[in-house]
């Protein structure tokens, strides 16, 4: 048998370390559902995964108390797969995929919350709306008429890079533009709360700008 005890003294170890009110989404993109079970009897509830047919099987074989959080591309012929229990959905990058997210949770008879992913990181191989375009979209008002979705805040992922003032600049200017957004359009809305910004090699920074929730995938699945 494989040794997966590391896993809960990881998570331990983690949420030990985490100031109160932000969220440890522990990511098992990659790993099998006997790794997410070690998590789960260490307390674990939050799970991420980027793949909707990863996301839907483990759904099916775990715990039906598990909150799971789809933080992947997510394209618009697999929504259908997870609007019947997916707890957030961190990646929309598109006012239409806003639209497909809403069409699928009607059908499935209730409202998805979702996060909308910023582009913030140097590199043009990450998903996401720039600031501009984020704000473009919720200018335009059209969201408002969606009754089937509930913007919660934004995710973003920082710079792959060991420069931790690129970083923390990154992060420092996603939570101006959460504040921003906040103040322009959720300023009576009590449900736009999250800032999900973090991964297992920058987490701390990202808590010092205001992360709400992070996403820590090989800093607890990999030894
Ligand atoms: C894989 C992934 C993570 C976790 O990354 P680690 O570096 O393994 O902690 C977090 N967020 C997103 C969007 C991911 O795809």
């Amino acid at each position: 048998m494989k040794d997966n005890s590391f896993i809960g003294e990881r998570i331990e170890k983690i949420r030990a370390a985490l100031p109160q009110g932000v969220t440890l989404i522990a990511v098992s993109k990659y790993h099998p559902v006997e790794s997410i079970e070690v998590a789960y009897c260490a307390g674990q509830r939050d799970f991420g995964e980027s793949k909707a047919q990863d996301l839907v099987k483990k759904y099916q074989e775990l715990p039906k108390d598990i909150k799971w959080h789809f933080i992947g591309h997510l394209q618009s012929n697999k929504i259908k797969y997870i609007a019947p229990f997916v707890h957030l959905i961190h990646s929309i990058d598109s006012y239409r995929l806003l639209q497909e997210v809403d069409r699928h949770a009607a059908k499935a008879g209730r409202r998805i919350p979702c996060l909308l992913q910023i582009h913030i990181a140097q590199e043009d191989t990450k998903f996401g709306l720039t600031p501009d375009e984020c704000i473009e979209l919720l200018e335009k008002g059209e969201w408002h008429s969606l009754q089937n979705i509930e913007i919660h805040g934004l995710m973003c992922m920082a710079s792959n890079t060991d420069n931790e003032k690129q970083i923390a600049e990154e992060f420092a200017a996603v939570k101006e533009l959460f504040n921003r957004i906040k103040e322009l359009y959720f300023k009576e809305r009590s449900e736009f709360n999250i800032l999900s910004a973090g991964m297992s090699d920058d987490y701390p920074i990202a808590i010092q700008h205001g992360s709400t929730h992070i996403r820590v995938g090989s800093g607890i699945f990999c030894k």
